[in-house]
């Protein structure tokens, strides 16, 4: 029985660990890397095993970092079940799709300036059509409930309270009779977050492959995000800035619509035009009124008081890319939220690229930021970016609130190793920068954990 990590080690991007078990490959996630443009390139174009040796997947929630290598997977010769909850199937169809059409049209663009400059055309990594193939092969299950997924293999999704549909897996591996159950987070969520129930806390583990994007930090309480984002939102309101969002289209950016519509509702920021400019959104949204399955009881509560928990009524969404090329001429204040959420792809670049060299504006970042990536540069306070091949001037007033983060930080990563009555005997850290997973490694052996380890790209770990 081993574990071979790929690409989420000592870094977040990219999902793929492959658990051998008897006769059965099943691979953990298989996410898309991010980051600098030829690097992740090349390594989604080449998968680092066979796709065709592996017999399932077991897939612990929709984001592109975890799911967006599934069609390359395919591509390659993969032809079994991708198991996951119903919410996380859902939401990964519109994600998939999205990110397909992003890479086709991503490359159109870049491909007009290549050409301009003389230099070949390049392939998107994989075409909707791949996707099509992909989405046959769903398998999506109840949370809770046990499925047989080989003779060796049988997992349970749990609530991992990070996006909609998002789970850790509970899996009970059996090889020669030796048994063990293997926990593998996923990406952690906090409680208390809008919308869904808190983190499932399971009882006991042999092994566990914990994530540690926060594993060298704590979350500020949520009241005094509150009060920093309203400051932030009044002083670009005074400049008539426009605030430009660069989010997640599913999870993030309904949690920060939720918390706007809170601030204005309450006057604690003026009323101003929120555009969600992308057009996941729509969909994204039907899918979260689709799954009441997944809400915790305070959203049944809003549900039954308020006719618009989501805010939508403050709300336009930008469906067209015309419609979006609108908003540059429009006068602010605003904001705009728009995808992708490390500012890697999609619309947001081109209002970054419109936005970001005037004093006027605002970036306001609410996720982590990989390295590497233009969020990161934005983030570390770069005088000038490059966008799209050409370079601009930061002059636009960058903050980050990672806060907003749906991860949970390094006390919760803590307490949900040594909350086990049960704890591991091997815990494996993975999804996080270097120092993160080191300082949660170093965190777990002084509160007395054993066999724990940060181990490095493509090791095979015996379990
Ligand atoms: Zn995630």
């Amino acid at each position: 029985m081993k574990l071979t990590v790929h690409d989420a080690v000592r870094n977040v991007t990219g999902t793929k660990h492959v658990l051998t078990v008897g006769e059965t490959s099943a691979l953990f996630d298989c996410g898309l890397v991010q980051g600098p443009r030829k690097e992740s390139e090349r390594r989604n174009r080449n998968l680092p095993f066979a796709p065709g040796g592996i017999d399932c997947v077991l897939l612990s929630h929709a984001h592109v970092d975890h799911s967006g290598s599934l069609p390359a997977l395919v591509k390659g010769g993969f032809s079994g079940r991708i198991h996951c909850t119903k919410a996380t199937a859902d939401i990964a169809e519109i994600l998939l799709r999205d990110t397909a059409y992003i890479q086709e049209h991503d490359l159109k663009y870049l491909n007009k300036r290549r050409r301009k400059r003389g230099e070949p055309a390049l392939e998107p990594v994989y075409t909707m059509d791949d996707v099509e193939a992909t989405l046959p092969l769903f398998a999506p299950v109840d949370y809770n409930t046990r499925v047989q997924v080989s003779r060796d293999i049988a997992v349970t999704f749990r609530e991992a309270g990070h996006i909609l549909g998002s789970a850790s897996l509970e899996i009970d591996a059996v090889e020669a009779h030796r048994r063990r159950r293997i926990v593998f987070t996923g990406d952690l969520g906090r409680d208390d977050m809008p919308i869904l129930r808190d983190v499932y806390r399971p009882k006991s583990a042999d092994v566990l492959v914990t994530e540690s994007t926060y594993g060298a930090r704590k979350h500020n309480p949520a009241d005094h995000v509150a009060e920093e984002l309203a400051v932030f939102v009044r002083e670009t309101a005074k400049r008539r800035g426009k605030i430009i969002v660069p989010a997640f289209a599913v999870g993030r950016t309904q949690r920060i619509i939720y918390m706007l519509h809170e601030l204005m509702t309450s006057n604690r920021i003026p009323s101003m035009p929120i555009f969600v400019d992308s057009p996941l959104a729509i969909s994204a949204t039907e899918i979260f009124q689709r799954h009441p399955e997944c809400y915790d009881e305070e959203m049944y509560d809003l549900l039954r008081s308020d006719d618009d928990p989501f805010g939508f009524s403050r709300i336009t969404y930008t469906r067209t890319a015309a419609e979006s090329k609108k908003l540059n001429r429009r006068p602010g204040p605003m904001i705009i939220i728009s995808a992708s959420g490390m500012c890697e792809a999609g619309r947001v670049l081109h209002h970054l690229k419109n936005n970001v060299s005037s004093r006027r504006n605002a970036v306001m970042i609410v996720g982590y930021q990989a390295r590497h990536t233009l969020g990161r540069r934005l983030v570390e306070g770069m005088d000038k970016v490059r966008i799209f091949g050409e370079h601009y001037p930061v002059r636009a007033r960058v903050k980050a609130f990672n806060e907003f983060s749906a991860h949970a930080d390094s006390d919760d990563l803590v307490e949900f190793a040594l909350g086990m009555r049960r704890v591991p005997r091997r815990t494996i850290i993975v999804h996080g920068s270097e120092q993160a997973s080191l300082a949660l490694a170093r965190r777990l052996t002084e509160n007395g954990l054993a066999g724990v380890t940060v181990p490095l790209d493509g090791e095979t770990i015996e379990l």
